[in-house]
C-alpha cells in the first residue's frame, strides 16, 4: 500500500521543527514521531498529509530524565524504553508493567510515548497513565512553549488540546512516592491488540486504609476520564472484596457514552469495564 504524495523535512532542532509546523499546519502538515499509527493511517487514505515534518534527528528527545520531581518523557522515547524501570519507586515499575500492553514488540521499539499522548487513542494505554498521574503536556510553537494538564489535553477520539502548529515536546509525570501502589488490567482479544477495556488505579496506605485513589478506564469512552464515584468509594476504606466491587459497580455505572463498534456494544463494554476495574483494584492490593 502506498501513500498520497508528500514532502519530507527533517529539522535538527525544536525551533525549525516548529517553523515548519507553523508554515504548513495549513496544508495538514504533520509531526512524525515513531510512525507507528500515522503510516498505517497514510497507506490506507485515512490521512493524507502533504509534509511529513519527522523530529527523530532533534536532538535530545530520546532520552527520560528526573527533575524537580517529575520524570520528563521527551518527544522521541519509544515505548519500549519504558519497559524496564526508568526511575527506581513505583513511577518506574508501574511504567514497566503497562508498557508490556502497548502493542507488539516491534511497534514498541519504533513508537514513542508522547507520540500515543498526541495521538489519542481512546485504547491507548500512556493516555490513560498520563490522566491518571496528572501528567503535565508540554507543547512547543511559534508562538512560545505552554503547559497543559492532562486533565484539559484529551477532548475526545483522537482529538486534543493541541494546535494544529503545536509540537508535542516532551510529557512531565510527577514521581510517585515511596509505597504508593498500583493496579493496572486490560482485556483484549489477543496479545499487543488494542484493549477493549483497561483500568489503571493508584493510591497509598495509611494505617490500612486507602489514602488519595485515584483511578481511570481506557478504551471504554472517548477519552480516560475520572471516576469520582469510584475514588469516593474507596478513599478511607480498609481494601477488601466488598469494598472492590462497590467501587467497579460505581464506575461501570458512571459511564455514560460508552463507545460502540461492530463486535461491541454499550452493554459488553460497560460489563468489561467493571471487571478491568475490579481486577486492578485487586492488583493494587497485592
Ligand atoms: C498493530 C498495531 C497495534 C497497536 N497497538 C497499540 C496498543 O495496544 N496500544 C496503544 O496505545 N497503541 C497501539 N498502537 C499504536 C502505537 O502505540 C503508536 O506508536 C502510537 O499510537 C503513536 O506513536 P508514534 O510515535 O508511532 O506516532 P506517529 O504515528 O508518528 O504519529 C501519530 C499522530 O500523532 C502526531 N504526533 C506524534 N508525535 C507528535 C508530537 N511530538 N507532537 C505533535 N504531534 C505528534 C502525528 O502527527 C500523528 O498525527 C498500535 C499500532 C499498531 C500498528
Amino acid at each position: 500500500m502506498k501513500p498520497s504524495s508528500f514532502r519530507y523535512h527533517a529539522p535538527k532542532t525544536i525551533k525549525e521543527a516548529v517553523s515548519l509546523l507553523a508554515q504548513f499546519a495549513d496544508e495538514d502538515g504533520r509531526i512524525l514521531a515513531g510512525g507507528q499509527s500515522l503510516v498505517p493511517m497514510m497507506n490506507l487514505r485515512l490521512a493524507a498529509p502533504k509534509h511529513l515534518i519527522d523530529i527523530n534527528g532533534v536532538e535530545g528527545l530520546d532520552r527520560v530524565r528526573e527533575e524537580g520531581g517529575e520524570l520528563v518523557i521527551p518527544a522521541c522515547v519509544r515505548h519500549a524504553d519504558l519497559e524496564q524501570p526508568v526511575t527506581p519507586g513505583p513511577l518506574g515499575q508501574l511504567l514497566s508493567a503497562v508498557a508490556a500492553h502497548v502493542a507488539h514488540t516491534p511497534i514498541r521499539m519504533r513508537g514513542t510515548f508522547c507520540g500515543s499522548i498526541a495521538n489519542a487513542d481512546p485504547a491507548s494505554e500512556w493516555c490513560v497513565v498520563a490522566a491518571t498521574l496528572g501528567a503535565k503536556i508540554i507543547a512547543h510553537s511559534v508562538r512560545g512553549a505552554r503547559e497543559i494538564d492532562a486533565s484539559d489535553f484529551f477532548a475526545g477520539i483522537m482529538t486534543t488540546s493541541l494546535e494544529p502548529d503545536e509540537c508535542l515536546t516532551e510529557v512531565r509525570i510527577p514521581l510517585l512516592q515511596d509505597g504508593t501502589r498500583f493496579g493496572f488490567y486490560e482485556v483484549s482479544r489477543r496479545a499487543g491488540d488494542f484493549a477493549m477495556a483497561m483500568a489503571l488505579c493508584v493510591w497509598h496506605l495509611m494505617d490500612g486504609k486507602i489514602v488519595e485513589p485515584r483511578i481511570r478506564v481506557g478504551g471504554v469512552e472517548a477519552a480516560p476520564r475520572r471516576i469520582a464515584e469510584t475514588e469516593a468509594v474507596l478513599a478511607g476504606a480498609m481494601p477488601s472484596r466488598e469494598v472492590f466491587q462497590t467501587a467497579a459497580n460505581a464506575a461501570s455505572e458512571s459511564l455514560v457514552d460508552i463507545l460502540e463498534d461492530t463486535r461491541i456494544d454499550a452493554g459488553y463494554r460497560r460489563e468489561l469495564a467493571r471487571v478491568v476495574v475490579i481486577r486492578a483494584l485487586e492488583r493494587c492490593a497485592v
